[in-house]
């Protein structure tokens, strides 16, 4: 890249919110039901039909905004952005304009290449999405309006953003924040999540912005990468060639990687957007606000800081346990029941989430629940198991749902730290491979391994494996 231009970036999120029902009516927001069979009057926009506003859409707009270090609003209004097109049956949109729900938000990022920094957050607002065009033939098209007045939160930052590294740590953020407090399925393909990147360069030093293209049509982390950076490369080839960028919507195509004009400034809409009259102004409450911030969830940010800063877990396994908001809570109550943090991080991320993942099946459904690991782990601590037999017995915990103790009973699986019942096997592999134990005696101690392995192998496995080294070293200096 070209280091003569500064890059800047500012983007527009749109969140669909997991509620059941819709923004303005009771109809379902399940997906993919036939078309139209989720509509009553209010979503298919007939005159007369009134909105009333779903709480639930509120209370995930202010977790949102909590979340994100807003300032909540006590009052916000709802506003009618007029434009015509035929998946948007009122002729407007519902959304809020002045006066949105929170303001004045940011998050921390980090970079490889520039570490720690704060994106700002200007606005979050709650808006109805609009339905969907299905074109079945070159002669007619169909409109599904399952999906119009399903409620959406626009999370819209500051031009804070200076690459487009940056941009991916900022969303990949927001996106797991969202997903952590259960407000929407954060799925890019299906739309769930979805990003408009506004992209300008200026000369570097220079204050003003230059004039920005907004990219739209990115349905995934690479593809918004892969676009930010096409698009910046293109600028800077219009600017160095004399020209000027205009300011246009320009869509992201996949295929060829490369960015084209949608519509232009000419084309922009003027929305006219006023106050919706059908809807009165939204109050939040101070209580609502304290009752709403005391039900969310322990942020990933923290938990990443406190499991390295509290439990002294290195930076790796702190990621993986706090990435997601199932794996962390599970992490949380093992430890909860097994005080040491690292043998609980090195299960989680071993045999727990390895065998998950072998099996496709979800954290939430593990068959071993951290009550049942933390009594394996009980049992390793007190020397009753090996950490080798304590995976055995995981792996029967998972098949059978039974305590670590009864298993290891059942199995007789119980270490065997008699020492006098070691000392007997260790005699029989010294018999039976005498040449081996004299070459041992004159020194040759790499095979020491070789005999703690007959050892554990002889007594499949339960020898305490610190007693078998000591008695070896007992018979080699005797
Ligand atoms: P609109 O609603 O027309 O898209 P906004 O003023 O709300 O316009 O800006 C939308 C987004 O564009 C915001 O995220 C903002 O940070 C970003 N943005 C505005 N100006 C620039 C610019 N010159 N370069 C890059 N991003 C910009
Ligand atoms: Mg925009
Ligand atoms: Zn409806």
């Amino acid at each position: 890249m070209n280091s003569r231009y500064e890059v800047v970036i500012g983007l527009e999120v749109h969140v669909q919110l997991t509620t059941r029902t819709k923004i303005f009516c009771g109809c379902s927001t399940a997906f993919g039901q036939p078309p139209n069979s989720q509509t009553c009057p209010v979503c298919l926009g007939l005159p007369g039909a009134l909105p009333v506003l779903n709480r639930q859409v509120v209370e995930y707009a202010i977790r949102a905004g909590l979340a994100t270090n807003c300032r909540i609003a006590p009052r916000s209004i709802f506003a009618r952005k007029n434009y015509f097109y035929p998946d948007l049956p009122k002729g407007y949109q519902i959304s809020q304009f002045e006066l949105p729900i929170c303001e004045h938000g940011w998050l921390n990022i980090e970079t490889e290449e520039n570490g720690p920094k704060k994106i700002g957050i200007t606005r979050i607002h709650m808006e109805e999405d609009a339905g969907k065009l299905l074109h079945s033939d070159g002669n007619s098209s169909s409109v599904d309006l399952n999906r119009a007045c399903t409620p959406l939160l626009e999370v819209v930052s500051e031009p804070d953003m200076r690459s487009a590294e940056e941009a991916i740590a900022y969303l990949k953020q927001l996106h797991q924040i969202v997903v952590y407090l259960g407000v929407c399925d954060g799925n890019l393909e299906e739309g769930s999540f979805r990003c408009d990147a506004n992209v300008s360069i200026r000369p570097r030093g220079q204050q003003q912005l230059g004039t920005r293209a907004e990219l739209k049509n990115l349905n995934s982390f690479r593809f918004i990468k892969q676009a930010i950076e096409y698009e910046v490369e293109r600028q800077i080839d219009v600017i160095e060639d004399g020209g000027q960028v205009v300011q246009e919507t320009r869509l992201f195509d996949a295929d060829s990687g490369v960015t084209r004009a949608m519509r232009g400034k000419e084309e922009a809409h003027d929305y006219r957007y006023f106050p919706d009259p059908d809807l009165v102004p939204l109050v939040v409450t101070d209580e609502w606000i304290e009752q709403v911030r005391g039900g969310l969830p322990e942020l990933p940010a923290v938990k990443l800081q406190r499991y390295q800063e509290q439990m002294g877990l290195p930076a790796y396994d702190a990621g993986v346990l706090s990435a997601e908001r199932e794996v962390a809570e599970y992490f949380d109550a093992l430890v909860a029941r097994h005080g040491n943090a690292k043998l609980c991080s090195n299960w989680v991320m071993g045999e727990v989430l390895r065998s998950l993942k072998e099996k496709e099946i979800a954290v939430a459904d593990c068959p071993v629940s951290p009550e049942l690991l933390a009594g394996v782990l009980q049992r390793i601590d007190d020397n009753t198991i090996s950490g080798k037999i304590a995976k055995t017995v995981f792996e029967e915990i998972w098949q059978t749902g039974k305590t670590a103790d009864q298993v290891i009973a059942e199995k007789g699986l119980k270490q065997v730290t008699d020492s006098g019942a070691i000392e007997a096997i260790l005699d029989e592999v010294i018999a039976a491979n005498q040449g081996q134990f004299d070459e041992l005696k004159a020194g040759k101690d790499k095979l020491i391994g070789f005999f703690v392995g007959q050892v554990m192998k002889a007594s499949k496995g339960k020898a305490n494996p610190v007693m078998v080294n000591q008695l070896i070293q007992k018979k080699i200096s005797k």
